[in-house]
């Protein structure tokens, strides 16, 4: 059994604190190595090595930068197969699924090689009589990344990428679920000429992301996973005067309204509902169908369900995984088990892959749900996919506004004005016109409303150079001294 290290001052290290956190193989159900949780020492270790290296790191030209994402880029895409298969075999999802998730990883490196362009400043001249102003934006120092297990590669490129051609320095402490792709970008990030130090892995649980969140010398965290704990990092180190965004849960709502085509809108809500397990923040959890769309669009859902190939990643025919652990798939398993008023259409727990020993359950669908129960109120995070039957659009529209989260949402119809008007209305971070899972391009940003993201700037694109930069503005003037004197008066323009 191996153990997945910590990356400091550009090497893999071993831990010390003798506290083994497990990690698995979720389509056995196997212990496959584990991790040694960072104590508050190893973690201040990689803060160290993080403050030593931004000096150098801020003072790389913004073409060296650059020059840096080019070859990680390069690097990380000839890597593509390998960074898939190791997501794959401690997350879960099938191998095509990882690849995207890397796919849309590199559109944050692709972004990121951009930053000579998109970090220019602003200069006015001659804003007063020989007067010239300008604005320029200025690296942070160093920062954290704190990332979920359900993307372990693309959440921390979400991060790393602007944060580091900023001119920052970066400590990462990704999932103990899913660590190892911490550390083959690490290395690639080596490989691809980043000094030592610049980007360090600390491996752990509450107690890094806790030493992480008080050391003096972070100045920033970036943050995504469940709803608490986002919420407690945002108050801990908002309270320590540090600059947080901390992206949480989600319950996602697909809106079908009757003019929709239901096989379209059927097939949607089955690739969204159940890719990855339902183990992803953008993944569709409710089916908001409205008046007669309801019951074709169950019956489509339930015939496209039935037909969902669930098995481990190793099986190329597997459209879907395993949960990440026992407990995990446990819970999920749960909610069907008491599902209170609603109608369990489709019942993953008899699906045949649950006999087999990994961390199974097969695809879900539960109509009728009430939005008072926990099926309806709760993150559930698996393949089952809840509908709620309303009679019009105002009552779609309230469902969504009045839900605690606010992530993302989608629309299916072929009605233009209807589909405008749900995206003036709508209370949500992202939306979807007849797209289900409406993850925003690179060059945009990626953030949920309400207990979706804690914070103000969203993740990546051009709110992720804003949140690794802090403003300065200059204003500057080269007088003649024949012509300077005193003037105690406020500095007026002139
Ligand atoms: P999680 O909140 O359990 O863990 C996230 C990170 O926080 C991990 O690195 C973990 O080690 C750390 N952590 C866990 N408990 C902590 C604590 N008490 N104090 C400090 N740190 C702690 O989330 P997860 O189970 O890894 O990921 C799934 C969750 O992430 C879901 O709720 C999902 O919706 C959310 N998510 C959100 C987005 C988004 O963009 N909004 C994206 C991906 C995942």
């Amino acid at each position: 059994m191996h153990e997945i290290k910590h990356w400091l001052d550009g090497t893999a290290v071993e831990g010390t604190s003798g506290r083994r956190l497990p990690v698995y193989d979720p389509a056995t159900g196997e212990q496959q190595a584990y991790v040694v949780a960072a104590t508050a020492e190893e973690t201040v270790r990689a803060v160290a090595s993080a403050q030593r290296a931004y000096p150098l790191w801020r003072a790389a030209s913004l073409s060296r930068r650059a020059e840096v994402m080019f070859r990680f880029r390069e690097l990380v895409d000839a890597h593509r197969k390998e960074i898939a298969s190791l997501i794959s075999a401690e997350h879960g999802k099938t191998v095509a699924d990882a690849a995207g998730e890397l796919a849309r990883g590199l559109e944050n490196i692709e972004f990121a090689a951009g930053a000579p362009h998109l970090l220019k400043g602003g200069f006015s001249e001659q804003a007063s009589s020989g007067v010239d102003v300008y604005s320029i934006r200025q690296p942070l120092g160093v920062v954290a990344g704190i990332t979920p297990f359900n993307f372990p590669a693309m959440v921390p490129l979400w991060m790393l990428c602007n944060a580091l051609v900023c001119g920052n320095t970066f400590v990462l402490k990704p999932s103990e679920k899913d660590p190892s792709v911490s550390l083959m970008l690490a290395d690639l990030l080596r490989q691809a000429g980043l000094p030592d130090g610049a980007f360090n892995v600390v491996q752990g649980d509450r107690e890094a992301v806790e030493t992480l969140i008080d050391h003096p010398d972070v100045q920033a965290l970036s943050f995504v996973g469940s709803t608490p704990v986002a919420r407690a990092v945002y108050e801990r180190g908002t309270r320590a005067g540090k600059r947080v965004q901390a992206l949480g849960g989600a319950k996602n709502h697909m809106v079908v309204l009757p003019d929709a085509d239901i096989g379209a809108a059927a097939d949607a809500a089955v690739s969204a509902g159940y890719g990855s397990a339902g183990e992803r923040c953008m993944a569709v959890s409710v089916v908001v169908a409205v008046g007669a769309s309801a019951d074709p669009l169950v019956e489509a859902i339930k015939e496209r369900v039935g037909r969902i190939a669930v098995g481990p990643a190793t099986d190329p025919s597997a459209e879907m995984g395993p949960l990440i652990s026992r407990e995990h798939r446990d819970r999920v398993a749960g909610y069907l088990a008491e599902p209170g008023a609603a109608e369990v259409v489709v019942d993953g727990r008899s699906a045949p892959v649950c006999a087999l020993p990994g961390f199974f359950l097969g695809a879900s669908l539960v109509d009728r749900v009430p939005t008072d129960s926990p099926l309806y109120t709760d993150e559930i995070f698996g393949p089952v996919l809840a509908v709620v039957r309303v009679d019009t659009y105002e009552e779609a529209l309230a469902l969504v506004n009045d839900n605690e989260f606010g992530n993302g949402t989608a629309i299916f119809t072929r009605d233009g004005g209807a589909a405008r008007q749900f995206q003036y209305d709508v209370l949500c971070g992202m939306v979807g016109v007849n797209v289900p899972v409406p993850v925003p391009v690179a060059y945009y940003s990626f953030g949920g409303w309400k207990s979706s993201l804690f914070g103000d700037l969203h993740m990546y694109g051009p709110e992720g150079l804003q949140f690794y930069t802090r403003a300065k503005v200059v204003t500057s003037r080269w007088p003649d001294p024949a012509t300077s004197e005193v003037d105690l008066g406020f500095p007026k323009v002139r």
